[in-house]
């Protein structure tokens, strides 16, 4: 047998790697594809109209985003009407928050890590990266004009809505699930937000889990809170100087949590 000489498993190995984190899209174009996406999202949930707990969502998402420094998008943060626990984001800055994951977070540090999480996603644009891997910038650019084919138009938008639903697959991979992770715990000690919050949230959906698997099924799908991603989380704190003494919820998480707790 011929010997294929090693530099060529190590080119392979290496274009791959690279192709796996490029994103085709400009800024724009993604927000555009965001926007898009977010539209057909909006058709298919009902949004909580609550105007309090719209503007605590946005709050707290938004003194995330500050912290986060050179952020290139400008975020919305919405509630959905929707008892599972879920949040998911879409590419350019839509942050969607489901009533069900209020109810379920402990404290204000349980949610703030889930919204720093998405918040990753986003600036790590690994649903742009994944969505033009797939499809080629070509067919994005088209999709984003309107003037390409109108079903093929359909599935790149089902399917980005589909990443961010959840719907049974996980969605950016582990790398990506860690890297938005570890952004999360940077994000929430900038915000002198306890990062403890994001490794204490798992344990709750642990618990949640073993009571009312249905409720947490999609996130199980597409977030898993295994014990090595808790282990990551505590081990990416423990690398942080400075994370004692940090908030670990408000006044106003307990009113809001309350709030949507009496409905
Ligand atoms: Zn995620």
């Amino acid at each position: 047998m011929k010997k294929i000489p090693l530099i060529f498993f190590v080119a392979m190995t290496l274009s791959c790697a690279v192709i796996n984190q490029l994103n085709l899209l400009t800024p724009e174009q993604e927000v555009e594809l965001g926007r898009q996406a977010s539209r057909e999202v909006e058709r298919s949930v009902r949004l909580y109209r609550d105007p309090l707990v719209r503007a605590y969502i946005d709050s707290l998402g938004q003194a995330l985003v500050r912290v986060s420094a050179r952020s290139q998008f400008r975020y919305y943060f919405k509630v959905v009407d929707a008892p599972e626990v879920n949040a998911f984001a879409l590419p350019g800055g839509f942050i969607y928050v489901n009533l069900g994951l209020i109810k379920a977070a402990e404290t204000e540090s349980e949610l703030a890590g889930v919204i720093g999480h998405e918040i990753g996603h986003v600036e790590m644009h690994h649903g742009a990266k994944k969505i033009s891997q797939q499809y080629g910038v070509a067919v994005l650019v088209d999709v984003i004009s309107g003037s390409g084919d109108p079903s093929l138009k359909r599935k790149v938008i089902a399917q980005l809505v589909g990443f961010g639903g959840g719907l049974g697959v996980l969605r950016y991979g582990r790398e990506a699930e860690r890297e938005s992770d570890a952004f999360a715990v940077r994000c929430m000690v900038n915000a002198r937000v306890d990062p403890e919050g994001i490794a204490r949230f798992f344990e709750t959906l642990l618990k949640l889990h073993k009571r009312e698997p249905k409720g947490v099924e999609g996130w199980f799908a597409t977030h898993p809170p295994t014990q090595s991603r808790i282990d990551f989380v505590r081990s990416e704190i423990a690398k942080l100087p400075n994370t004692s003494g940090l908030k670990k919820t408000s006044a106003r998480f307990e009113q809001i949590r309350a709030r949507v707790l009496r409905r």
